[in-house]
């Protein structure tokens, strides 16, 4: 057997220099290729059977069994001509992956007859064996089905995965007592509170709007790496983490990696990726490097919230299928290397109604800067209210290594609003009263309109370490993780804006039964979120120390860990918000807590096993090995009389070399040792603090003694690609 790094290395120097061709098209002639839109509906069925769908789907209301086969049938005619011969069941489990269980159109009819069909039902619900999808308790064991429910929001689309063709019909996945057991119907729910609050306070400003929709624009950050490397790591493809792994000589100090030109390999595969996500109707525009070497970005345009989030996890999977046709692999971990930057997956976030308002867009009109001062305050109002709660919907053992790190938002949440909209603020705060005498001058007293001028669209004045920034028209969710499914933090956010909404609805409404002018009410209202919502907002560094200090006086919390972090979801105030929403109830917030917990458990004990395995059967061994040799040559040169003192360093690093392998050594006994009592522990939030606060420092202890045995160690006996290889193998 050789060494597994010197093969990855020889099988990356030997790949071919000339890069295939990508295959680009232009953009408007495939984009939905592989989507059953609903401008293709409406070819495909009769127009009474799309008047009707499109009936249901604006007043939600039920699909009938007739129109739903007629649908069924539309979308397998479809399918197949485009050369699909399988369809699934898509959805989005708890796992944090997405679920699919590919069934035949191909079935034998009563004469015997082979034929291809997809019936109404089969389009409406799947039961596919649940059991093994985290549940939390949902289910029990002995009725462990659960059933996929089509989701006629989402436009059904096909999967070209290695030459077949697979038609996806998006699904809800929902246990047999009716609880959701995935990310995707918890969403639509918030997004239909969300709506209905919303609609009722732009009633204020509009009385035609009939609708808002939450919109949402990711970032998704992520690395890209040589396959061969990354199989040679057995730590990146247990947890997608380098447990082990100095910082290079050259990383990002030089800070020459962003925006920098992109490499050729990484731009064939970004090409290849676009061409496919525009296939599926995912509006890609933006590519970039990012700080780290071999980091990069990805953005489309923005969509409703669900759409976006069932584009991003599309994404994610066409990353990783058409990264290895390239020899490419793709990392969405949020720190897999350490001393170098994570990778987020910023989450911009706001609101539109159904007249395409930008309702967080300060308007040219003393009017349109009223509604945009009232959703923007009430959001500022909500992310104080729920700040813990905003931070359960980011938490995952995965960005726990990136959240707090010094080139991350910390895990305190605070909100950023910018200079020129804290002037305007502190004017709300101050001069509200003065005003409301002379009552038609009142805006103009303000100078609303002259304090929120266009030039707020202005991309300056920003604060890229805030975790929640405003940034002219929207706002940006930056603390959430580059591996994560968006909807947690969209449902959280969706959820507490609707409930904040109803709550300013509610009080301006008393005002103006008391006689208050609708404006003064209004600004009155606002005000006293404003005041009450002060300790939340930040403007200076938040990657500071000093932050740290002023966030713990100001009372902010600072929750470092998952296990820590999840108490929020089932705090009284938690379930109030979401069951008065109506978007999860108290069994479903407890449910998720559990299941969030028992994959923070396994997600570290993967790593624990990983780096022990890794210590005892690869470092160590080498380290040996080395020792071996400088013994070797100690011994002969003694017994050819060579003086002692000649052999000064020779001993030295000889015995530096026996330190790094007995510290790695002790802390590995420690660490099995630790596992097996924290493993006794039966409670599962409890069990997962202690592998927090008990397991999880053994991972630094080891490290730093393993690290230090790749300095030492020759390094043509050294097992794993190094950072250097791994980062810069291009
Ligand atoms: P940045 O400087 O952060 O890269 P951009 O203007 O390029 O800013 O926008 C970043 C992201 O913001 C994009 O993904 C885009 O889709 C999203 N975005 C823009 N407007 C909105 C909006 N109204 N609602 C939600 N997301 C939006
Ligand atoms: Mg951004």
């Amino acid at each position: 057997m050789t060494n597994g790094r010197k093969s990855a290395i020889d099988v990356f120097s030997s790949r071919p220099t000339e890069l295939e061709k990508a295959k680009t098209s232009k953009i408007s002639v495939i984009f939905n290729e592989n989507v059953f839109t609903m401008t293709k509906m409406r070819t495909y069925l009769s127009s009474s059977a799309f008047a009707s769908f499109r009936d249901s789907l604006e007043n939600r209301t039920k699909i009938s069994r007739e129109i739903a086969d007629q649908i069924a049938s539309a979308i397998k005619s479809w399918a197949m001509e485009h050369g699909a011969t399988h369809y699934t069941h898509w959805f989005q489990p708890l796992t944090g992956a997405t679920a699919e269980k590919h069934d035949s159109f191909f079935t034998i009819d009563k004469e015997g007859n082979a034929i291809e069909r997809l019936s109404g039902t089969e389009l409406v619900q799947q039961e596919p064996d649940a059991s093994s999808f985290p549940s939390g308790g949902l289910r029990a064991t002995f009725e462990a089905r659960g059933y996929t429910a089509w989701d006629p929001g989402s436009p059904a689309f096909i999967m070209d995965i290695g030459g077949g063709k697979t038609l996806c019909i998006p699904t809800v996945f929902i246990s047999y007592t009716g609880e959701a057991l995935d990310h995707k119907a918890p969403l639509i729910k918030s997004m239909e509170a969300i709506d209905k609050a919303a609609t009722e306070v732009v009633k204020y400003f509009d009385r035609h709007v009939k609708k808002v929709l939450p919109t949402l624009g990711w970032e998704q950050e992520y690395f890209v790496i040589d396959k061969a490397m990354y199989y040679a790591r057995p730590d990146l493809l247990a947890n997608g983490r380098t447990v082990f792994g100095r910082a290079p000589a050259k990383g990002q100090q030089l800070d020459d990696h962003y925006f920098g030109a992109i490499p050729e390999r990484v731009y064939a595969f970004m090409l290849d990726l676009e061409n496919e996500s525009h296939k599926l109707g995912i509006p890609l525009r933006t590519r970039h490097n990012e700080v780290a070497p071999s980091q990069f970005e990805c953005a489309p345009m923005f969509e409703a919230v669900n759409v976006a989030v069932d584009h991003n996890q599309l994404l994610v999977n066409l990353m990783d299928r058409v990264a290895r046709r390239h020899n490419l692999i793709v990392l969405t971990h949020e720190k897999p290397f350490a001393g170098i930057n994570g990778s987020g997956k910023h989450n911009n976030w706001s609101l539109m109604s159904d007249d395409h308002t930008n309702l967080l867009s300060p308007g040219s009109t003393p009017r349109n800067n009223l509604q945009f001062l009232t959703f923007f305050i009430n959001t500022i109002k909500a992310v104080h209210d729920h700040a813990d709660l905003l931070r359960a919907s980011i938490a995952s053992e995965s960005n726990d290594y990136r959240l707090g790190a010094n080139e991350a938002p910390p895990a305190i949440m605070s909100v950023f609003v910018g200079s020129y909209l804290n002037n305007v603020l502190d004017a709300l705060e101050t001069r509200v009263d003065e005003d409301f005498s002379d009552e038609d001058e009142m805006d103009l007293k303000l100078d609303i309109h002259k304090m929120i001028p266009d030039i707020m669209m202005d991309n300056t004045d920003r604060n890229r370490t805030s975790p929640f920034a405003f940034t002219g028209n929207k706002f940006e969710f930056r603390a959430v993780g580059s591996s994560a499914n968006c909807s947690r933090a969209m449902i959280t956010l969706n959820t507490i804006m609707a409930n904040q909404l109803k709550a300013f609805k509610k009080d301006v409404d008393i005002l103006i039964k008391k006689g208050e002018r609708r404006d003064s009410a209004i600004l009155k209202v606002l005000r006293e979120c404003l005041l009450s919502s002060k300790k939340i907002m930040f403007e200076g560094n938040n990657y500071s120390h000093e932050w740290e200090v002023e966030a713990a006086a100001r009372g902010l919390n600072n929750i470092k860990s998952t296990p820590m972090a999840l108490d929020a979801l089932t705090q009284n105030k938690t379930i109030e918000v979401f069951t008065s929403e109506e978007v999860l109830s108290e069994r479903e917030l407890r449910a998720r807590h559990e299941i969030f917990l028992e994959e923070y458990i396994t997600k570290v004990k993967i790593e624990a096993k990983i780096i022990m395995e890794l210590a005892l059967n690869q470092i160590l061994p080498a380290a040996f090995k080395y020792q071996s040799a400088l013994a070797d040559t100690i011994s002969k040169a003694e017994k050819s009389g060579l003086e002692s003192k000649s052999l000064g360093v020779h001993k030295e690093i000889f015995y530096r070399t026996s330190n790094a392998i007995n510290g790695a050594y002790n802390n590995i006994e420690l660490l099995e040792k630790t596992l097996e009592e924290v493993n006794e522990v039966s409670d599962t939030r409890e069990k997962s603090i202690e592998f927090a606060d008990k397991v999880k420092p053994f991972f630094e202890k080891i490290r730093m003694h393993v690290d230090e045995l790749e300095l030492l160690v020759d390094d043509t006996l050294w097992p794993l690609p190094k950072y250097r290889e791994i980062l810069f193998a291009r």
